[in-house]
């Protein structure tokens, strides 16, 4: 296929070739597309979708020509992985180029992610003269719901639940014929024979605007929507979601919209126009929404209009700004059923706006960070999910289950890792249940079984005892190993590493509490070269929602604990607190860098008690403006690092001035100590993972750092950092085992 430019130089002989293309090429208009170059260049033969991705045979006197036009004209969403081609024996009576149908095997290829509305749709929704006009689920070959729609592979639409709409005879013909836009576009719809919402789209704007809150059924799941500039509908909206204080992220109509609520520059502008369409968020500007849309945080996510629906919307209404927020009660997966979401919506909804169009698979928007210089993943889902990440090696299938908060589960096939959606916290049963049923799902449709499973150390965590009693060779991963093997893992990194892994909670092969660790990776192996001083934690898991606790930790390890009940004075448990520390009772220690995060926001006083997971760092991170460098804030002796000066100093401080010296140190401190280590192991690379690392100034201040002082770093650019890309690390490590 190579060799091939300039124009058309006719080979006098007719040859024939075998082709085989692996990739994302099923459901992104492939077939068509050979179809159209081969009729272009006068060959003959045909082409169908397998297990495998697309083969196909070709015939005539312009096939290298051919060859070398596949992907330079491959539709916009494919992605070709292989090209391979062989001679074979020329056809003599062939004539003509067909598709065939599709041929099923052992599956080895992907469904597509869910895309966006494509402009040309786009242009015939509004056009007045279209048999589409006005209609929410048109599609084409380009753009539609994939993966939400899917129950198994080959990506064919009796296997989507579009099975039960029977193609009118308008549809079917663009569906067959080569030359048009729907040809072989799997969920191909209009108003007479496909799916139908139950409310208009000027029904749905007319409830909000009356200040309602309305379910409205979308790609992966339904979403709440509101008025986010009615304080009154958000503060309602707060109050049946009982969610006090986790940020929403609202839909806006374009990026000029976006601009009057957010900062939002030309690189941050791609990622919210991208195919997926994720929640960007964005840091905030003006003072057009409800004051409690997210509260205490310097930033919004938002997100553009991606179905037809929410163009429709938007067309009606084109000023709106609308919190749009996964319809996810008590923090259980998002409701996609309609049923379902009539049962678990009441008392929260005033009004349903559904379709009957089944959601196959569950998908929460994606949510991305957009720092000023790099993105970071915060959750990936819709619009990413199934996509692979390429691994330097193959090995026979591993699943790896995750461990326990932000789950999401991770199964490798060949070369590629397949990362699920974000399924959230394990600790409800629908959780659970939605964490078995995504198992299933991508072993499905990868059509996979594991040889081996990979997990947490964590005995207790659900996913543990999911993993030991599948009866099948189990390899427990400790937690922050795998938070550094998942960076190899996306880098391809295969040679040994240092890593700093910062997060909340992960265990330690001896039952320790850890999360502020500095580890040599090797293979399959790690050593522990150091980690963060250890802070007690009075009343164990407790303190990771009361930040004052922590603070209360930094007092006693000061020789300050009789200053504790006097600056907590709002908490009757202070003086216990004391107490259970100077007698060393009920009083777990961990090395945690989230702890850390809260202890400099309970001596800041900032946020005594946390509503959710990580709001004490978030809001921590939201007052900075400039770090600083606090010298003599750490000291490092045999691989502990210990900010207890830094933390002293933030006593009494400006909350400003004190996150501003508390981000500033930190990320001195962690550059400093892994120049340490680089300068002992003569190991220059240096990954850093775990849920801290969505922390901005965190992440691209310790880069920076670390390249002043020649040293390699790496982060996670294609999953999150944080546990939600966990069992990708998990994964990787199961495959390296016996290195
Ligand atoms: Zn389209
Ligand atoms: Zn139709
Ligand atoms: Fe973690």
């Amino acid at each position: 296929m190579t060799g091939w430019n300039g124009p058309a130089v006719a080979d006098t002989a007719i040859t024939r070739q075998r082709v085989r293309v692996r990739g994302v090429v099923q459901g992104v208009g492939f077939r068509p597309h050979i179809a159209r170059l081969a009729r272009r260049l006068g060959l003959s033969g045909w082409v169908c979708n397998d297990s495998e991705g697309v083969l196909m045979e070709v015939q005539g006197a312009r096939v290298s020509e051919f060859l070398a036009m596949i992907p330079r004209e491959a539709p916009p969403l494919a992605r070709i992985d292989e090209l391979v081609a062989a001679p074979i024996v020329v056809s003599a009576t062939e004539t003509g180029f067909a598709i065939q149908p599709s041929r099923t095997g052992p599956a080895g290829t992907v469904i597509p992610a869910d895309v966006a509305v494509c402009e040309e749709c786009l242009r015939e929704l509004f056009d007045s003269s279209d048999r589409r006009h006005l209609y929410p689920f048109l599609n084409c070959t380009h753009c539609g719901p994939r993966y939400t729609i899917t129950h198994r592979v080959p990506y064919d639409r009796p296997h989507t639940s579009m099975s039960k709409f029977k193609m009118c005879a308008a549809c079917k013909h663009e569906y067959m014929d080569p030359d048009d836009r729907r040809y072989h576009a799997e969920p191909v719809a209009c108003p007479q024979c496909g799916p139908q919402m139950s409310m208009s789209a000027g029904e749905i704007v007319r409830r909000i605007r009356a200040g309602e809150i309305v379910a409205v059924k979308g790609l992966g799941g339904f979403h709440l929507a509101c008025d986010a500039r009615s304080e009154d509908a958000v503060s309602r909206l707060r109050a049946r979601k009982n969610r006090e204080q986790k940020p929403f992220a609202v839909m806006v109509r374009d990026i000029e919209t976006v601009r009057t609520i957010a900062e939002c520059d030309e690189s941050a502008e791609q990622i919210l126009l991208g195919a997926a369409r994720p929640i960007v968020l964005l840091r905030k500007r003006g003072e057009s929404l409800a004051s409690d849309i997210a509260p205490q945080l310097a930033w919004i996510g938002v997100m553009l209009p991606y179905t037809p629906l929410h163009h429709l919307i938007f067309a009606e209404d084109p000023d709106a700004i609308w919190v749009m927020t996964s319809a996810n009660p008590g923090d259980e997966p998002l409701a996609i059923g309609n049923e379902e979401a009539a049962r678990r919506l009441a008392g929260i909804a005033d009004a349903f706006a559904w379709h009957d169009r089944d959601i196959v698979v569950r998908a929460d928007d994606s949510v991305i960070r957009w720092t000023g210089t790099t993105s970071i993943f915060v959750r990936r889902a819709r619009g990413f999910v199934p996509g692979s990440i390429r691994l330097p090696r193959s090995s026979p299938p591993v699943l790896a289950v995750g461990a326990h908060l932000k789950n999401t589960v991770c199964v490798t096939r060949g070369n590629e890792a397949f990362l699920s959606q974000h399924i959230g916290d394990m600790d409800n049963p629908a959780t659970y249940d939605f964490f078995r049923e995504t198992v299933e799902h991508l072993l499905g449709i990868l059509d996979v079984r594991p040889d081996i499973v990979a997990h947490d150390l964590h005995p207790d965590f659900l996913s543990t005892r999911f993993a030991t009693e599948l009866g099948i060779p189990a390899v427990p991963v400790q937690h922050h190993h795998a938070h550094i093997a998942h960076v190899c893992a996306e880098h391809g990194i295969e040679s040994p590493v240092l890593g700093i892994a910062l997060d909340g909670f992960g265990l330690g092969p001896r039952n320790e509490s850890w999360g502020g660790e500095l580890l040599k990776v090797e293979g399959s192996r790690y050593e522990r070269l150091g980690h963060l001083a250890y802070l007690q934690m009075p009343g164990g898991d407790v303190a990771s929602r009361e930040p004052w606790r922590m603070a209360a930790a930094v007092l006693d390890r000061l020789g300050r604990a009789d200053e504790i009940e006097r600056r907590f004075d709002g908490f009757p448990e202070a003086g216990i607190v004391r107490r259970m520390m100077a007698g060393n009772v009920n009083a777990s220690s961990t090395s945690s860098c989230g702890r850390l995060f809260d202890a400099a926001c309970g001596l800041l006083g900032v946020l005594p008690k946390a509503d959710y997971e990580g709001q004490a760092p978030m809001i921590l991170e939201s007052l900075v403006t400039r770090p600083e460098v606090m010298s003599g804030g750490w000291s490092i002796a045999d691989g502990v690092l210990d900010l207890v000066a830094l933390l002293e100093n933030l006593i009494n401080r400006d909350p400003i001035e004190g996150a501003n010296l508390f981000h500033g140190t930190l990320i001195e401190a962690l550059a400093e100590w892994a120049a340490c280590a680089a300068e002992k192991s003569g190991i220059r690379t240096v990954a850093l993972g775990g849920g801290c690392f969505v922390n901005s100034f965190l992440s691209d201040g310790l880069v920076r750092s670390l390249r002043q002082r020649n040293l390699c770093p790496l982060v996670a650019r294609m999953s999150p950092p944080s546990d939600g890309g966990l069992s990708l690390g998990q994964a990787w490590i199961a495959m390296r085992a016996g290195d």
